[in-house]
């Protein structure tokens, strides 16, 4: 992912190192390649309108054009904007004081969910937390058995109460449980549609209003670009999302949805998931300078 944005823009910065002192028309050029760089790359045209023209005002600035190395300056202001769009810092997972600290993972199906409630237990596992997942999608069976497949590969404990009961009831009964055996997460685990549909929203309303997760985190797959941005609007509508994890970045996508989701939205990204497999090497924390820095090479 951002390897066709990262060698459009080195090209163009390459392209500016290469005529020492700039001109506010070198400078203007420049911001219209990075522009279509960052349109192919499909990220959404209201966010980078405003990026290009918050660059623009400071690289025609004096400071930039007149200094020894113009086209570093450049670079820099680039490299500031990025960790901006994307939200200047990390924003870590906050924990309920009492806990359990209760995590609803919400998104569409086939979007990543299940594998990323995996990947987080045991990301908080290591960070010496008691962590219960709980199966509460209970609309695709499979979905079950595939959280029960990975906690017992994992050794984490797996609440259920199979495909008959309803998920508020499930994840208000998996709290009690949670509270009684001293586990210190809950990792909720509902359910998907294909698209955006009443009542799943209702669905996780419900559930919010039972167990009052602290984290709300909407799981979207990077490679549906711009869909990607829309869904988190509409999931934020409904259950004020207090973060998003971006999966599948270790596909080809174009990376336009990872860029452009915090600011459509204002929700912060906190995890990267990078790989199908559930290990402690394919999920990343979220830190917006590091992803600049791949992003600028
Ligand atoms: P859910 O329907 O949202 O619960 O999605 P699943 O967890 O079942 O994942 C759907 C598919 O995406 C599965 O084939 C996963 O192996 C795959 N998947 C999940 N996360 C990633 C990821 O970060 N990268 C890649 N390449 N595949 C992923």
């Amino acid at each position: 992912m951002f390897e066709s944005l990262s060698d459009r823009l080195q090209a163009v910065f390459q392209k500016l190192g290469s005529k020492g002192r700039l001109t506010e028309d070198d400078v203007r050029e420049a911001m219209k390649q990075v522009r279509l760089a960052l349109l192919e790359a499909d990220v959404n045209f209201r966010v980078v309108k405003e990026f290009v023209a918050k660059v623009t005002e400071q690289a025609i600035g004096e400071e930039v054009t007149k200094s020894l190395t113009p086209h570093q300056q450049v670079i820099k202001i680039v490299h500031q904007e990025l960790i901006n769009l994307l939200g200047t810092e990390n924003v870590p997972l906050q924990e309920a004081r009492p806990g359990p600290t209760v995590i609803m993972l919400v998104g569409l199906q086939g979007t990543g969910k299940t594998t990323l409630a995996a990947k987080l237990a045991l990301h908080l596992r290591k960070k010496g937390k008691r962590v219960l997942l709980v199966a509460a999608d209970v609309y695709r069976p499979a979905a079950i058995t595939q959280l029960q497949a990975l906690g017992r590969q994992l050794n984490i404990p797996v609440y259920s109460e199979g495909t008959q009961a309803s998920p508020p009831d499930i994840a208000e009964h998996a709290l009690e449980h949670a509270r009684k055996e001293l586990f210190n997460v809950v990792i909720i685990d509902t359910a998907g549609r294909l698209q955006i549909d009443e009542p799943l929203m209702q669905e996780l309303e419900q559930i919010e209003n039972r167990v009052h997760p602290i984290e709300r985190l909407l799981v979207v797959d990077a490679m549906t670009g711009q869909e990607a941005v829309r869904v988190a609007e509409t999931f934020n509508q409904r259950v004020k999302l207090t973060g998003v994890v971006m999966t599948k970045m270790d596909g080809d996508a174009r990376g336009g949805a990872a860029l452009s989701v915090r600011a459509v939205t204002g929700v912060p990204i906190k995890f990267l998931s990078t790989g199908e497999k559930v290990d402690g090497n394919t999920l990343e924390v979220f830190h917006p300078d590091r992803l600049a820095s791949r992003i600028l090479g």
